[in-house]
């Protein structure tokens, strides 16, 4: 297939091959920008995923025994040959998903460090030595892969997904077949061509393009599935943790935030505003990370919202492809009546619009919300827009308490110079990141990143997906 030819349809990625879909059936995908069409993809059914994944399973009996210095070298080798393909990948980010130019540099930078991470972690994968009681009893244990590794990944940020988690997945051992986004699949097919180019064999990576609706429980709840990860709405997560406990397939799920931000009084406004505005704005508020509650001290509170108002009239709205620009356009007319209804329940509750609330074509402007109550739907539930809310509160206590109160538990944040209140406030809260005066956002290959309660289970990163894909087993020897 030439590369016209992909990028009009495109193919799934099955046992180093390009297929159609076995029905023959393709879906649309827009340029969310102006709903205009991007290109046509394979629309998955069951066969796909079966195909998909007998070809992951006869991929893992040779790959399994794969050399550290193997798997290093290809892992490598694809880095140099993303950078090479910058432009390219740049540019999908930009015209399939609507990434403005920054979020997508940010982007591609990013899944850089996740790759040459991964590579990394080839010659990490290690058991110990364990004491035995029963005499001359030499005890160990190894780690080996687990098998197959079904990859689900969202359309927010898939170069960043995609190359972290099926990076992680190859460099201790496993294969993959990956589920991208229906609203990105160009990306993970770009990102197919990449592997397959460095060399890794038939089999290693797989990708089934089409409607996760339709064929995401093929996948999941598939007997030769051995780990699912997944990164998408806390609905789904959670329909898909139902199935793994099912088949007893062990998972991680990193899904939807309301995540906090506490600003205490004695916070440096010149720089917390800034990061406010970083923390909720970044590619139009579709980030799980992003900052959707901001609960700030009485006596700095007007101060705030005010220069926060300010920073956010001039939040860059324009081309895509100008460094300036911020917000990109809401992903699709479903997630668009999310974020329209959010805004006119609160308004219509008596919530009040600092700023915002408009629409320029497929974008919302950043919007800020002051006096938003229980009753308003956008006080509990995730907008995933450049909308968030800012509450006054009258202490510390009340700052934690209130952060607390919700049923996601993704990120965090707290401005002060206070260390004391500082270090409290991240040791209690119930979330599974916290920044201490830094935004929310925040994400690196290393580190482990996920959430509690409605926003997850389990962590990624090198050494948490490391823990997580692969096994333990305990082996004796006897001398
Ligand atoms: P989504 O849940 O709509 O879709 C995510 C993926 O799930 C897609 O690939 C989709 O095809 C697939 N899917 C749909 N039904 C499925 C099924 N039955 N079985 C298996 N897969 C199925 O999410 P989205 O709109 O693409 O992304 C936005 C959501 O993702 C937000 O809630 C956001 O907070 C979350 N997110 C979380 C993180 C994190 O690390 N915690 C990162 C990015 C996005």
């Amino acid at each position: 297939m030439n590369e016209t030819t992909r990028i009009r349809t495109l193919q799934h990625f099955i046992a180093g091959d390009w297929a159609e879909a076995a029905e023959g059936a393709t879906f649309e995908v827009l340029n969310p920008l102006d709903d205009s069409l991007y290109c046509h993809a394979a629309r998955g059914s069951a066969a796909d995923v079966q195909k998909a994944v007998a070809a992951a399973k006869a991929g893992f009996s040779g790959y399994r025994d794969s050399l550290p210095k193997d798997r290093e070298r290809m892992l490598l080798r694809v880095a140099e040959i993303m950078e090479t393909r910058k432009g390219e990948l740049v540019d999908c980010l930009i015209d399939e998903i609507g990434s403005p130019l920054q979020k997508a540099m940010f982007e591609f930078e990013k899944a850089l460090t996740m790759v040459r991470a991964a590579a990394g972690l080839c010659r990490n994968v290690r058991g110990e030595t364990i004491p035995s009681d029963r005499p001359g009893t030499f005890s160990m244990s190894v780690r080996e892969p687990l098998g197959v590794v079904a990859v689900i990944t969202p359309f927010n940020v898939p170069l960043i997904k995609t190359s972290r988690l099926v990076a992680n997945a190859l460099a201790v051992g496993n294969t993959v077949v990956h589920l991208p986004s229906e609203m990105a699949p160009h990306l993970s097919v770009l990102f197919a061509d990449i592997v397959a180019e460095a060399g890794f064999p038939a089999g290693a990576y797989n990708v089934v393009t089409g409607m996760g609706a339709e064929i995401g429980d093929e996948l999941t709840g598939h007997a030769d599935v051995d780990f699912v990860t997944f990164t998408g709405s806390s609905v789904i997560g959670q329909h898909i943790n139902e199935i793994c406990a099912k088949n007893k397939t062990p998972n991680t799920l990193e899904l939807g935030g309301k995540s906090p931000t506490v600003i205490l009084a004695d916070a440096d406004l010149d720089k917390t505003v800034p990061l406010a505005a970083r923390s909720i704005f970044m590619f139009g508020g579709q980030a799980c990370i992003g900052t959707s509650r901001f609960y700030v001290e009485r006596p700095v509170f007007d101060e705030f919202v005010k220069r926060f108002a300010m920073i956010a009239g001039k939040v860059g709205m324009g081309d895509l492809r100008s460094p300036d620009t911020v917000i990109a356009p809401i992903i699709s007319e479903r997630q668009r009546a999310r974020v329209r209804d959010h805004i006119t329940d609160a308004v219509a509750k008596g919530a009040t619009v600092v700023t915002g609330g408009e629409w320029e074509g497929n974008r919302c402007q950043p919007t800020l919300l002051t006096g938003v109550s229980e009753d308003m739907t956008v006080c509990r539930a995730e907008t995933f827009g450049p909308v968030t809310s800012i509450y006054p509160i009258d202490s510390y206590e009340e700052g934690l308490e209130k952060a607390n109160d919700t049923d996601f538990g993704l990120s965090s944040a707290i401005f002060t110079k206070d260390i004391d209140k500082a270090f409290h406030f991240a040791r209690s809260i119930d979330a599974g990141m916290c920044h201490i005066n830094g935004p929310t956002i925040h994400d690196e290959a290393h580190v482990p990143f996920g959430g509690n309660g409605e926003s997850g289970v389990g962590r990624e990163g090198t050494d948490a997906d490391m823990e997580a894909m692969t096994e333990l087993k305990w082996i004796t020897v006897q001398l």
